[in-house]
C-alpha cells in the first residue's frame, strides 16, 4: 500500500535507518501538495530508499512520526497486531497479576506508536492521543482493544483535548467509545485506588511510579513520611499500608486531596494521615515544620521543552534544597523528575547542587526509573523520562 511520498534531504536518513521514529521538518526536501495533519505518508531517502511509514504533523519540529518501518497496510489488522504485541510484552513482565490490575498498555514510542498512550484500569481502557494521526485512527484502536480483550473490557474512554498539538485543526472531544463509567477502583500491589478517567489528571493515575512506591513501602514502617505533590496519594497509601507512624500529604489540587481521602477509606490503614491543600514550596519553607524521616518529592514536569530547561533546573534545585532541609539526620529523600528534557545526568547534577546548598552530607542509595510497562525503545532514548534518586541524608 502506498501513501504520499515524502523525500528527505541528502544524508538525513541516518536516524530512521537506526530505527529512531522521528523525522524533523528540517530534514525534509519534498512534501507532496495536499498532505494534511494526521495523514499517513511514506518516507524515502534521497536515493529512493524506503525508510518508513508514519503520520504527518505540521507546525512542530517533528514533521513525521513513523509507526512502521516496513511497508504494510495501516488497517484494522495492523492495529490488532500492535495491541496484541503490547499485551504480550505486559504478560511477559507479569502485568496484570493477582495484586495489580492497572498498567500502561501502550507507551508511545516505547511500543512503536508515537503519540499513543493507553492505560488500563481494571476493566477500563483510557486512550490518550498526542497527534492528529493517532486521533484519526482512534476507532480502529478501540476496536483492536475490544478484539484483544473481549469481555474483560467494559469501558473505553478517549482523552485528546488537553494533549493534542496546539495548532491542530481537527475538531475533537473527549468521549466514551464503550460503556460510560467514569469511575473505577483499581488494585495496585494489593492497594485500592479510586480512579476517575474523565476528571483525573493525565489518564487518571500515575502508573509509572508503581515500583518506586513499592520501594518506599519497604522503608516506611514506623516512620514519619512527608509526601510532596501527593496527587491522589499513591506514595501516601503505600506508606500507610506499610505501617508508617504518620503520613503528611501535600498537593495544590483540592480535587486530588478529596480523592486521596476516599482512597484512605478504601484501605485498612491505621497510621495517622494529614492532608494539606497547599503549594509545596510554601509548605517546605515554613521554619516551624518538623523534619521527617522520609520525604517524597514527585513534582509535575517543570520543563516541557528545551528552552524551558534552564528555569526547570533552577526550580528542581530550589525545591530539593528545601526538601533536604526537612529530612532528619539519617533519613531518606525520594526525589523525582518526569521532565523528559532534563536528562539523567542533568537531574543528578541538579541534586548535587541542592545537596551543597542545603549543607547536608548525602549518599546515593539507588537510582530509579519508570516502571517496565512504560518501556524505553532502545533506539529512542528520549523515552526515558522518569528519573528518581533515593538519598540518605546525614
Ligand atoms: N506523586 C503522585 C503524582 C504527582 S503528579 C502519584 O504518585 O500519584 C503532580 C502533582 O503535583 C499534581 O497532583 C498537582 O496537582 C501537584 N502540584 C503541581 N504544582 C504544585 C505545587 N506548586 N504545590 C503542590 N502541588 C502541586
Amino acid at each position: 500500500m502506498n501513501f504520499p511520498k515524502i523525500i528527505l534531504k541528502s544524508n538525513k536518513e541516518g536516524s530512521l535507518l537506526r530505527n529512531h521514529p522521528w523525522v524533523f521538518s528540517g530534514a525534509i526536501q519534498y512534501i507532496p501538495k495536499g498532505v494534511a495533519d494526521g495523514d499517513l505518508v511514506d518516507v524515502y531517502a534521497k536515493d529512493d530508499l524506503y525508510l518508513g511509514t508514519g503520520y504527518y504533523q505540521s507546525g512542530g519540529s517533528i514533521a513525521v512520526r513513523v509507526i512502521s518501518f516496513v511497508k504494510s497496510p495501516i488497517d484494522q489488522v495492523f492495529w490488532n497486531g500492535i495491541i496484541a504485541n503490547a499485551r504480550n510484552y505486559r504478560l511477559t513482565i507479569g502485568l496484570p497479576n493477582e495484586d495489580t490490575d492497572a498498567y500502561r498498555l501502550i507507551h508511545g514510542e516505547g511500543d512503536g506508536i508515537p503519540g499513543l498512550i493507553i492505560d488500563m484500569y481494571h476493566q477500563t481502557a483510557v486512550i490518550q492521543c498526542h497527534t492528529t494521526g493517532v486521533y484519526k485512527n482512534v476507532k480502529w484502536i478501540a476496536d483492536a482493544l475490544s478484539t484483544n480483550f473481549g469481555e474483560e473490557l467494559t469501558t473505553i474512554y478517549v482523552r485528546c483535548k488537553d494533549t493534542m498539538p496546539e495548532n491542530d485543526q481537527v475538531e475533537m472531544a473527549d468521549t466514551f467509545l464503550l460503556g460510560n463509567d467514569a469511575e473505577t477502583i483499581i488494585t495496585e500491589n494489593g492497594i485500592k485506588f479510586k480512579i476517575n478517567v474523565v476528571t483525573g489528571q493525565k489518564t487518571g493515575f500515575f502508573l509509572d511510579q508503581r515500583d518506586n512506591r513499592f520501594l518506599l513501602a519497604s522503608h516506611a514502617a514506623d516512620k514519619r513520611v512527608l509526601n510532596c505533590f501527593s496527587y491522589t496519594g499513591g506514595f501516601s497509601l503505600y506508606a500507610l499500608m506499610a505501617n508508617a507512624a504518620e503520613v503528611v500529604s501535600v498537593d495544590i489540587s483540592d480535587k486530588a486531596m478529596d480523592l486521596l481521602e476516599d482512597n484512605i477509606k478504601l484501605n485498612p490503614t491505621a497510621g495517622l494521615h494529614t492532608g494539606h491543600c497547599a503549594n509545596v514550596m510554601q509548605y517546605l519553607n515554613d521554619p516551624d515544620l518538623t523534619p521527617f524521616d522520609i520525604v517524597v518529592v514527585d513534582p509535575p514536569a517543570f520543563a516541557k521543552s528545551n528552552h524551558k530547561r534552564h528555569n526547570a533546573v533552577q526550580a528542581y534545585k530550589r525545591l530539593n534544597t528545601l526538601a533536604m532541609k526537612k529530612v532528619v539526620s539519617g533519613g531518606l529523600l525520594f526525589t523525582f523528575s518526569c521532565s523528559q528534557v532534563v536528562g539523567t545526568q542533568l537531574f543528578y547534577d541538579t541534586i548535587v547542587a541542592a545537596g551543597l546548598e542545603s549543607k547536608r552530607k548525602v549518599r546515593l542509595i539507588k537510582s530509579l526509573s519508570q516502571g517496565p510497562d512504560h518501556p524505553i525503545n532502545l533506539y529512542h532514548p528520549e523515552g526515558h523520562y522518569l528519573k528518581g534518586l533515593v538519598l540518605y541524608i546525614e
